[in-house]
């Protein structure tokens, strides 16, 4: 099995009609590059950050450290796409450098792009180190945890104030880098319309995208059969937002773990999503399901 799938390196990710779509990876450890560069994926889709702020309890990651790291990522992967997600802490992703409290419903609590927004100068270094390693490669940012415009403009209001300090600096970095977002709340997906006027490219999170349409904790195995990446709901969501984002002529992928599901591929094709992003040992599987559809 195992065999026959490396067969397909180096083949293209199409139907039998000829349909494509791309496979990108996701990595949340450095040591992932080796794996995404193994299983020839098309390029990195979703770079978790969050591994950054999770590995030293007593400090914060410099840019120095951050920028290593991205630019280690820009490099392997060459002209290929490298997204990174900008930290989503809090919720499940606890980081002690930064004592973040304790809250009665964490997963709708102080997390992912409201931290970054709230501190702001952790948010400028990580955006510092990003645009610095833009010259390496094809590194593209991506905001988590949208629910409004203001998010996305503060965001954007932030990433001038790193490219103008850069600038000043002369140091290099990549003009037109693109900005996206991820799609992860039924908010995000009212608006993704909007949203689409404002960004250049999409990710549907189907981890809390599913957590927070059907109100069911991800990580409470008790109510666990009440959390079904099938609903109708919320394929009806993924629908929505991909014809929205197509009228704006943007890009859209999906990377949560829904990715990975071979029943739904058909069905993300169908719909048009541009990308799949999925673990690297799920690569080479996802691209046989592709070539085996009519
Ligand atoms: C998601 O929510 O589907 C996602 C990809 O982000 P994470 O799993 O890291 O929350
Ligand atoms: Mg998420």
């Amino acid at each position: 099995q195992v065999k026959n799938l490396e067969r397909l390196k180096g083949k293209d990710n199409v139907t039998q009609s000829g349909q494509r779509i791309d496979i990108c990876a996701n990595i949340g450890k450095r040591e992932d590059i080796e794996n995404v560069l193994r299983s020839d994926a098309g390029g990195i889709g979703l770079f978790r950050s969050e591994f950054l702020y999770m590995e030293n309890r007593h400090k914060l990651p410099t840019e120095e450290q951050q920028f290593q790291t991205y630019k280690l990522a820009a490099e392997a992967m060459g002209a290929k796409r490298v997204v990174i997600r900008t930290a989503d802490l809090g919720g499940d992703k606890q980081a002690e450098c930064l004592d973040l409290g304790e809250e009665n419903n964490p997963a709708m609590g102080y997390r992912g792009i409201r931290i970054s927004l709230d501190k702001d100068e952790m948010f400028k270094t990580q955006l510092r180190a990003i645009l610095r390693a833009s010259v390496f490669g094809n590194v593209s940012i991506m905001l988590p945890m949208i629910t409004s415009l203001a998010e996305v403009q503060s965001a954007k209001v932030m990433l001038e104030a790193a490219k103008r300090e850069l600038k000043d600096e002369k140091t290099a970095f990549d003009e037109d880098i693109q900005v996206g977002v991820m799609i992860e709340t039924p908010a995000a997906v009212m608006i993704s319309g909007e949203l689409a006027r404002e960004v250049d490219f999409f990710s549907i999170g189907t981890n809390d995208l599913s957590q927070y349409t059907m109100a069911v904790d991800r990580q409470n195995g008790r109510i666990g059969r009440y959390y079904d990446p099938h609903h109708p709901a919320l394929l009806k969501m993924i629908r929505i937002v991909t014809n929205n984002v197509h009228l704006e002529g943007k890009r859209i992928s999906i990377c949560g773990d829904l990715a990975a599901d071979l029943t739904l591929t058909e069905f993300f094709i169908q719909i048009g999503i541009d990308e799949l992003s999925v673990t690297p040992p799920q690569v080479l599987g996802l691209r046989k399901k592709i070539r085996d559809i009519q």
